[in-house]
This record gives C-alpha cells, structure tokens and sequence, in this order.
C-alpha cells in the first residue's frame, strides 16, 4: 500500500474523466484512444492497472505513477448463511476502512455502499456512528465499490443504495460527482431510477437536491414522528425540526413528481406504540410516500432491543389501517452486520500502526 502522502497529490482512477485521462495521454506521448480504453477497464470494475492488459507495460507502470490505480482493496468478507448477503471490506488508500453491502433481491444484485469512512451525526442506535469518523469519500472511491463488488462476484449490480456508513449529504458535492459517474452513457451507464439516496434528514440539502430534479430516489431516515423522541435517536434532529423536515420532503414531491421513502427502524418499547403510529400516519397523510419498516438488528453496546415481531405486526397495520404505503423490510444479512463499525476501526488501527 502507498504511504498516505505519496497519495496526496495523485488522483484516484476512478475520480479521472475522460478527458483528463485523454489530455494526460497526450501529454505523455500516448495516443487518445488509450484513455478509452482504459475507461472501459475502470467501468467494468478493474482498478488494478495490472489487469488492463491491452495497455502497453511501460505505460500501465506510468500511470502506475501519475495516479492510483490498484490501491484500493477488498480486504475481508462476511458471508450471511441465512440468504447469501456479502459484506465486503475495502482497505482504502490511506488507511481508512469502508464497508460495502451485495445483497440479492429478485431484480437482481443490489449494493450498498458507504459515503464516508465513519461518520459525524452520531446516531444513537448506530454502529458506524460509535467508531468515529474518518474523511469524506471521494466520487470514484462511491463509484469504486459499485464496479469493484460487481467484478468480485462477477455479476452486474442493478441497483445502488447510497446507505451504507456516512450521511451522503454530509459529502454532497462527491456524492453529485458519484451520480454522473454512474450515468455516464460511454462509462458505467446506470439509469439514476436504479439509484437510492437516504439522508438522516440535512434540510438545506434536501433543498438543494431537489433544485437538480435528478431522477435519483431519496429516501430519509425518520425513526421517530415527533421531535422529543428523535432528538433522543438522532442528533441532527436538534439541529432541523420534523416540521422543517416534512416542509421539504412535501416540496421535493411536489417540485419532482416523485414518490418519497421514509426508513423508520422500530426499536421495541421505544418508537413502535401505537401513539408513534398514529403521530407517523399524520405527519405522512396525503404525501406521496411510501415507509420501509425495519425491525433493526442489536449490536453490542446498543441501548436499544430488536423489536418483537408481534410489535412490528401491530405497527404495520395501524399505518395501514390509516392509509400509508408500508413495506416491512427484512434486515438482509443479520448474521453478518453485527459491530459493522466496531470491525472498520478495529482493521484501520493495525492498517495505520
Ligand atoms: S445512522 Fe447513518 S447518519 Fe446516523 S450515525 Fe449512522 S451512518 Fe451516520
């Protein structure tokens, strides 16, 4: 692995255009048509340099230089027995951890991928959140677990959930950056309706990405209906009301046409009674909307309980009974996401000693 300041002024593949690849082969006395082909190695998930074997040794060792290429890792993997879920774990240039997620669905592989390495909210139900946070990732560090997840289990990924560890509209200029990577029709090609991004609610940036009007999916993470409870769940509540929160949601699906998911995880005898259900179907009323329940996984050190699938029951049906769309959504992979932000910090401290 290169040291962190040899990084410093290198670009990572991955964040490369192609006409910044294409001006650097100029530059170099290659022709143009090289940056192309190296695009397609990049699209099609190989980031090691060694691989692209249709590019001239002398030049793979020149880029090798000029940019990082292979340093980027898989460095361990989960594999869930119950239903096949992969979680992945990327050493990343300098040190820092990430995690990405490929889970199975019927429309085929879909991954989950981090934004950041840890991450500033502070949730209080959060793994990730207990590990501290790193740095932002960059847009080809997102686009890179995408391409690089596909290539190890050497399918194509269908979907891309932006959900993983980090608040994507904490890093939102990378994250806008990700988009047209992904898009991009002579690269990766992937539809933004084949892309979801959830925010634990960044009111001006909700704003701001509702200005763009991309064909993105938002979904936010809500887990509480009124401002006591979720300020106790998630610090960010103290900084935007639910209010102020359900102002721009009910904006970005007017301004968009769009349908909005809200994520609410249900922690027993916390946010899942019957008073939390009705306060949730009135804050949702009339919304185009749709909300995921999930009955989140423990982890060690969390002060809150799974919840009991009788509770998940009655909570479903009382939104149901009051008109919101509710899907209950199985947590993919429990056998394998326990201390998910424990093992990131645990692997960074022997990786940067
Ligand atoms: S739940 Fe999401 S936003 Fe909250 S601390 Fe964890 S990673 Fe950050």
């Amino acid at each position: 692995m290169d040291n962190a300041n040899d990084n410093k002024d290198r670009k990572f593949c991955l964040d490369l255009t192609e006409d910044e690849l294409t001006a650097w082969c100029l530059d170099n006395g290659y022709p143009k048509f090289r940056a192309g082909q190296i695009m397609k190695w990049l699209s099609s998930g190989i980031t090691d340099v060694s691989g692209m074997t249709n590019i001239p040794k002398t030049m793979r060792d020149k880029l090798r230089e000029d940019f990082i290429f292979s340093d980027m890792k898989i460095v361990d993997e989960f594999i869930s027995e119950i239903d096949g879920t992969r979680k992945l774990v990327y050493l990343l240039p300098d040190g820092n951890v990430i995690e990405t997620v490929v889970m199975r669905y019927n429309t085929g592989l879909s991954v989950c991928i981090s934004s950041q390495a840890g991450c500033k909210m502070g949730c209080s139900f959060c793994a990730s959140a207990k590990a501290g946070f790193g740095r932002d990732l960059t847009a080809g560090e997102m686009a890179a677990q995408v391409l690089m997840s596909g290539a190890h289990v050497g399918e194509k990924i269908r979907n891309v959930v932006v959900m993983g560890i980090g608040e994507p509209f904490d890093n939102y200029d990378n994250l806008i950056s990700f988009f047209k990577i992904m898009n991009d029709p002579s690269g990766v090609n992937m539809g933004a309706r084949h892309i979801t991004v959830s925010t634990c609610g960044l009111v001006p940036k909700i704003r701001e990405f509702t200005a763009l009007k991309l064909q993105v999916n938002l979904a936010i993470s809500l887990h509480a209906p009124n401002d006591e409870l979720r300020k106790e769940l998630m610090p960010v509540a103290s900084a935007y009301s639910i209010n102020e929160l359900m102002s721009a949601c009910r904006d970005y699906v007017k301004q968009t046409g769009r349908r909005i998911t809200f994520e609410y995880s249900l922690f027993n005898e916390v946010n899942d009674t019957f008073a939390c259900a009705d306060q949730l179907s009135s804050l949702l009323s009339g919304m185009n909307c749709h909300v995921n329940l999930i009955a989140a996984n423990e982890f060690p050190g969390s002060p809150y309980k799974r919840c009991v699938p009788k509770r998940v029951e009655a909570f479903r049906r009382a939104l149901e009974n009051k008109g919101i769309n509710v899907t209950l959504r199985r947590e993919m992979g429990s056998d394998i996401m326990a201390a998910c932000g424990q093992l990131r910090r645990g692997i960074e401290e022997k990786n940067k000693a």
